[in-house]
This record gives C-alpha cells, sequence and structure tokens, in this order.
C-alpha cells in the first residue's frame, strides 16, 4: 500500500486509519472524504520538530491552508503549534471562526484587493505577503489610515524551473507571482520599502513550486536569495529577519512516485544554508516554510459508489461512480495520477482495466484511466487515495451536485467536520 494508514481486514475490504471504509460508506453515504487526523497531527510534528532541530531559534513551519480549509483544520494546526498561510478573506474568516492566533498567519496572493488588505489587518493578520509594488503602496496607505504598522514579507521569484506541470511550478521568472529577481525589479522594490513609515519590513518569501522530490530546487533558491541578500545588505545596508522558502515538498499518488523524509529534506536544506551563509557571509535568519500538500494529501481518501460499467466492445471500458470533477477536479485541470482500489473487493484479482468517469455533463470528467481493478457491479465502493489535498478545497457545485461532507477519523472514533451539503444549500443563495 503506498501509505501505512492502508489496510485490507479479513472482509477484504480496504481499512483507513484502522476503520473499514465500506462501513464508513454505509453510515455516511456516498461520495465521502475520509481525513485521517493522526496522519495530520504526525505529517504537522515532523515539520515542527525538524524545524526546531536543524533551523535557527523561532523557525516555524507553516501549514499553507489552501491544501485543505476548514475550521476544524485551524483548529489542528493551532494545537500543533504551527502558523498558517492563508490567501483570502474567506480563508482568514474561518481561521479566525475557528479561533486560530492570527497573529501567526501569514496572507498570500497575487492580487490582494483593498477591501482584503483592509480586512486582514482588523482580523490581526500578522503578516502580509506582498506580491507587487501597488500592493505595498495600498498596505502602507492602509496601514497609515489605522494608524498601525503592518509586518510584511515581499515575494520574490528567483528564477527557477522545478521540472514538474508548467501550472504547478511558480518559482520562474516570468511567473505571474511575486517579483523578478533577475530583471532587477526586486531590489528596486526593496529600495521603495525601505522608505515606507507603516511598513515592518521582516523578509523575503519565494516559492519555487510543488509535488518537488529533489533537493535540488530548494539548493538553487536557496543560493539565489543568499545571493540576492548579499547584494541588499551591500546596497542599503538592510538583513531579513525572516527568510520565507515556501512549500512544494512531494507526495506518493501511485507506486511510482518516491516515498521522502521530511526531516531529511529540511536536513538537507539546512546544510545548504549553512554552506551558504558562510560563502556570502550572512547570518541565516529564522527560516519558514509552507507545506500545504505534504501536511494533508496522505490524511485522505475519497469513497465513492460505483453506477454503471460500461464495456465498448473493442474500445474500452468505463467504470462511472456518483462524484467527479467537483470534488476532485485534478485530472481534468492536470491530469493527475491517482491511486484506485474498489474498496469492498480489495483482496481480488485485479484484471478488469477501466476508465473511472465522473458524473457530470463533460467527456473531460473523469478521475483516472487506464485503472486495473476487480470488475466492479453497481454499489460496489470505490476508493481514490490521497486526496487530503487540493480535493475539498477545489470542489464546486457544477451541475448543482451538493458537496461531499469530511469525516475525520481517530482514536476515538469517527466525527463530522465539515457536513453534507444539501439541496436546500445547493440553492439558499437563489432569489
Ligand atoms: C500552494 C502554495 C504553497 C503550498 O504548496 P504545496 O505544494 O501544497 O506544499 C505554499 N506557498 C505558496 C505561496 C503557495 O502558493
Amino acid at each position: 500500500m503506498i501509505c501505512d494508514n492502508l489496510s485490507i481486514n479479513s472482509s477484504g475490504h480496504l481499512c483507513f486509519a484502522g476503520y473499514d471504509t465500506v462501513g464508513l460508506a454505509q453510515k455516511y453515504g456516498t461520495p465521502l472524504y475520509l481525513m485521517d487526523e493522526n496522519k495530520i497531527r504526525e505529517n504537522m510534528r515532523e515539520y515542527k520538530t525538524a524545524f526546531e532541530k536543524y533551523f535557527p531559534k523561532g523557525s516555524c513551519p507553516e501549514y499553507a491552508s489552501k491544501a485543505f480549509s476548514c475550521k476544524q483544520i485551524y483548529r489542528i494546526a493551532k494545537e500543533e503549534g504551527l502558523n498558517i498561510d492563508v490567501v483570502s478573506m474567506g480563508e482568514i474568516y474561518t481561521a479566525f471562526k475557528a479561533g486560530y492566533p492570527m497573529e501567526n498567519c501569514f496572507f498570500h496572493g497575487n492580487n490582494k484587493t483593498d477591501k482584503e488588505i483592509a480586512f486582514a489587518m482588523e482580523s490581526g493578520v500578522g503578516c502580509i505577503v506582498a506580491d507587487s509594488e501597488e500592493e505595498l503602496f495600498a498596505i502602507e496607505k492602509i496601514a497609515a489610515q489605522k494608524g498601525i504598522t503592518q509586518k510584511i514579507l515581499l515575494r520574490v521569484t528567483p528564477g527557477i524551473d522545478t521540472h514538474t506541470h508548467e501550472k504547478i511550478s511558480t518559482g520562474n521568472v516570468d511567473s505571474k507571482f511575486g517579483i523578478a529577481i533577475d530583471t532587477n525589479q526586486a531590489k528596486e522594490t526593496v529600495g521603495k520599502i525601505l522608505k515606507l513609515k507603516n511598513i515592518d519590513f521582516t523578509g523575503f518569501h519565494c516559492h519555487i513550486g510543488s509535488q518537488i522530490f529533489e533537493s535540488e530546487p530548494f539548493d538553487l533558491a536557496s543560493e539565489l536569495m543568499f545571493r540576492f541578500i548579499k547584494d541588499i545588505k551591500n546596497t542599503y545596508g538592510y538583513t531579513p529577519r525572516i527568510l520565507n522558502l515556501g512549500g512544494g515538498f512531494g507526495v506518493r499518488y501511485v507506486e511510482s512516485d518516491p516515498k521522502i523524509s521530511f526531516t531529511e529534506k529540511i536536513a538537507d536544506i539546512a546544510e545548504i544554508l549553512k554552506k551558504q551563509s558562510n560563502a556570502f557571509q550572512i547570518e541565516i535568519p529564522k527560516i519558514a516554510m509552507e507545506p500545504g500538500r505534504s501536511i494533508v494529501a496522505d490524511a485522505g481518501l475519497t469513497l465513492y459508489s460505483v453506477g454503471s460499467v460500461k464495456e465498448i466492445t473493442g474500445y474500452k471500458n468505463y467504470v462511472s461512480i456518483d462524484g467527479g470533477m467537483t470534488d476532485n477536479p485534478r485530472y481534468t485541470l492536470y491530469q493527475s495520477p491517482y491511486t484506485v482500489i474498489l474498496a469492498s473487493r480489495a483482496n481480488e484479482k485485479t484484471d478488469f482495466c477501466a476508465t473511472i468517469a465522473g458524473r457530470c455533463c463533460e467527456e473531460g470528467d473523469v478521475i483516472q484511466e487506464n485503472v486495473m481493478l476487480p470488475k466492479p457491479n453497481r454499489n460496489d465502493i470505490l476508493a481514490v487515495l490521497t486526496t487530503g489535498a487540493y480535493n475539498y478545497s477545489m470542489a464546486s457545485n457544477y451541475n448543482r451536485v451538493p458537496r461531499p461532507p469530511v469525516v475525520m477519523l481517530n482514536e476515538n472514533g469517527d466525527y463530522v467536520a465539515v457536513k453534507r451539503e444539501t439541496l436546500e444549500d445547493v440553492c439558499v443563495l437563489d432569489i
């Protein structure tokens, strides 16, 4: 099994976090998102512990909550002592309502409106990660109106290609995020920031991409950032208190993906930082990183009921399920690989090749192609693994399909963290 929280019981049912998935499908209905609370905590603790061991005092991981956002995940992040990233008023509001300490919250996004900036300040957001000069001046103006000093980080693009899919690679010079170092624009912006009165300029941020397994892109980013920091110090006499290296560690969606140790990666990055620190004679600032996917992906799994099985003689087979791109748009968006298991007959021979099709009125509504399964029957339960990140958070109501609930599992039992949307919910805003 691709993750240690999966097993098969004596009835041949797939078990997740020790729970029989078929039993949970019967109890809650399908489609159903399951989240293994202990796995989330284990992932958070691994980051937290490694940060305390390898990085300068005061360094702390941030959970990038766009990967999976609901009140309960912010409560868990609070309990585990992680900082958080948010990217919208909706995420700020959810964290605030969950009682998350907002001073530990970092506000991202390539185009924050004045309204959002004011809302962030009013909600007590600790730090705004400024993405453009327009935004910096807006933050300065709004902070002055409110009579406060706002902490900021400046997001820069170090100019790295991370060999991953184009749509999830964000460290390039031509990215829509941040300000480019290569073109000298980032340096010019720093000069302007240092003149602003209502801004506390705490340091730099870069995020190079996602689903990264190698250490090399982080090595390269660290080197480029230290070179930049040295240049800034020489020009302006400014040194950052914080260096945020972004998120992006890869997770195992399929057997062929490697399993990486976050602790080892963080130890590697710490070595590189020491090397750069010596080379450029710059003290290592407090380090932040922003894992999203690698905190929640393997803590999640989605269950569906099989509807029809269509064998198109001489062409292909379709297994249709009661969910699809509305609860998991990632195959439709960027052909993301997933492991699919027939949860109700997980110990049977997988000799039937099928395309797993969603229920939406789009030919492209597919969860995965060329999946090997025992030939399913109507009402068999199908599990798609590693769906904890960018599934619930990307869900939609296309075709007016209500969103599935999120059920969390821990040693005390199963509980609803997000309720199933009802038909009333679907038209609650209609007049
Ligand atoms: C998406 C994103 C992250 C999280 O990336 P993962 O690949 O989920 O770890 C972190 N920081 C920023 C700025 C992001 O945009």
